[in-house]
C-alpha cells in the first residue's frame, strides 16, 4: 500500500494525501489535495461502497487531479483536492460519521474546502459544518447557493453559443438541433433553456417517466437512449455517463459539436484526437461542466454569495471555451488537449513556480 501511494504521487505530482479513520463512528476517509498553486485545494466529499481501499485512494487521486484542471482552466484561484469516504451512502451515512468528518477537516486548516458530490448532499454539508469551517456553504438557509445544477445547465448553454460562434461567426441557438442524452437535473435545465432560446430539441433517458416529463414540461421531442448519441443533430449533448465518447460511437456521430455536462466524457484522451480528426468541435467536459462548481464557490467571497457575480463567474464559461477553441487553433492540437494547455499555463504562470524559493 506504501508504494502504491507514493508511486501514485510521485507519477501525478501530487502534494499531500491523508487518511482519517474512526472506529465507533465506522468513518474512512481519504482526502487527496494535487496541487495548491492557484489557492487552497477544493472539490466535492464523494461517499461510494468501493471495492477496496486502493480503488478509494486511486478514485480520490484522479478526482482531485480533475478539479486542479477544471479550476485552473475556469480561472478560479483554488487548486484541487477531493475527499473520498469509504461505505454505502444508504446504509452507512449518519450523523456521527459526518461530524466526525467534518472535524478532521478542521484539522487541515483551510488546506482542503469541501462541497457535496455523489453519495452526499447539501443537507450532509450543513451537518458536517457543524464541526468545520471549510465547507463551501451550500444550503440557501445557511447562505449559502443551493442547488448549483441549473447553474451548471446555464454553462452547459454558455459553451454551446461559444461553439456555436467559433463554427458559423453567430452564437444564435434560434433553430438549432440538439439531442440531449439524459433527463435528470442537468439535462431537464438545458432543455428548459434551450427551448427557451429557440433550439430544436430531442431528449432521451432510460427512465420513461423522467423524460416524459420534461418533454410534457417543455414541448421537446424523445428519442429512443440506444438512438440519441447518433442522431444528425447540430449539437450531440451528454448529460448522463462518462466514457460515452469511445472506438465506438466516435465513428458514428452525426453531430458537428458535442457539448454536455457529463463528467469524463472521454473513454480515452485519444478519442479528444479522434473527434478532431473527425471534424467534430469537442467542447472539454470539464469547462462546460464548471458552472455548478463556480457558482457555488461563490459563497467564498467576502460578504458571501452574490447571485449576480455568481451568474457573471457561470457566464465566463463563453470566453474560456472561446479561448480553448482559438489555443486549439493556433497550435494545430484537439480542444481536448488545448484545456490541459490553457490549465498548465495558468498554474506555470503563477511567480516561483519552478523556481527555487529563498528561504525566509
Ligand atoms: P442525474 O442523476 O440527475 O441525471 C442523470 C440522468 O441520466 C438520469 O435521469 C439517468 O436516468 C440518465 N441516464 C443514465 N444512463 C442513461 C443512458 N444510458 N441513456 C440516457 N439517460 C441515461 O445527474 P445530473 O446531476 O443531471 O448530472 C448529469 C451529468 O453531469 C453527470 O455525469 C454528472 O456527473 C455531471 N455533472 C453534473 C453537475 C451538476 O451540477 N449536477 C455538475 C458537473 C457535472
Amino acid at each position: 500500500m506504501d508504494s502504491l501511494v507514493f508511486d501514485l504521487m510521485q507519477q501525478e505530482n501530487f502534494e499531500a494525501i491523508y487518511f482519517f479513520q474512526e472506529k465507533t463512528s465506522g468513518l474512512k476517509a481519504v482526502i487527496a489535495i494535487h496541487d495548491t498553486t492557484l489557492g487552497p485545494a477544493a472539490g466535492g466529499i464523494r461517499m461510494w461502497n468501493y471495492g477496496s481501499e486502493k480503488e478509494a485512494i486511486q478514485d480520490a487521486i484522479r478526482l482531485a487531479q480533475a478539479m486542479t484542471y477544471k479550476w485552473a482552466a475556469a480561472g478560479a484561484n483554488l487548486g484541487g483536492g477531493k475527499c473520498v469516504i469509504i461505505g454505502d451512502p444508504k446504509h452507512e451515512k449518519t450523523e456521527s460519521l459526518l461530524r466526525r468528518l467534518g472535524r478532521f477537516i478542521q484539522r487541515l486548516n483551510g488546506q482542503f474546502l469541501a462541497g457535496p458530490d455523489v453519495g452526499t448532499t447539501i443537507q450532509d454539508m450543513d451537518v458536517i459544518a457543524q464541526e468545520c469551517s471549510f465547507i463551501v456553504p451550500a444550503s440557501e438557509e445557511k447562505g449559502g447557493s443551493g442547488d448549483s445544477s441549473p447553474a451548471t445547465a446555464t454553462g452547459v448553454v454558455q459553451a454551446m453559443r461559444a461553439c456555436l460562434q467559433a463554427l458559423s461567426g453567430s452564437p444564435d441557438l434560434r433553430g438549432r438541433t440538439v439531442a440531449i442524452q439524459g433527463a435528470g437535473a442537468v439535462g431537464r435545465a438545458v432543455a428548459e433553456r434551450l427551448v427557451q432560446a429557440g433550439a430544436v430539441v430531442t431528449i432521451a433517458d432510460i427512465d420513461r417517466e423522467r423524460v416524459e416529463q420534461v418533454a410534457a414540461d417543455y414541448g421537446v421531442s424523445i428519442a429512443h437512449p440506444e438512438e440519441i448519441v447518433y442522431l444528425p443533430v447540430d449539437i450531440y449533448c451528454p448529460c448522463a455517463l462518462g466514457a460515452i465518447l469511445n472506438d465506438t460511437t466516435i465513428p458514428n456521430l452525426q453531430c458537428q459539436i458535442v457539448c454536455g455536462s457529463a463528467n469524463n466524457q472521454l473513454a480515452e484522451a485519444r478519442h479528444g484526437e479522434m473527434l478532431a480528426q473527425r471534424g467534430i468541435l469537442y467542447a472539454p467536459d470539464y469547462i462546460v461542466n464548471a458552472g455548478g462548481a463556480l457558482w457555488s464557490i461563490e459563497s467564498l467571497a467576502p460578504g458571501g454569495f452574490d447571485r449576480q457575480r455568481a451568474g457573471a463567474a457561470v457566464a465566463r464559461i463563453f470566453e474560456t471555451i472561446t479561448m480553448v477553441i482559438e489555443l486549439a487553433r493556433e497550435q494545430n492540437i484537439s480542444t481536448a488537449r488545448a484545456a490541459d494547455l490553457l490549465a498548465e499555463r495558468r498554474i506555470a504562470a503563477v511567480p516561483g513556480q519552478g523556481q527555487a524559493q529563498p528561504v525566509p
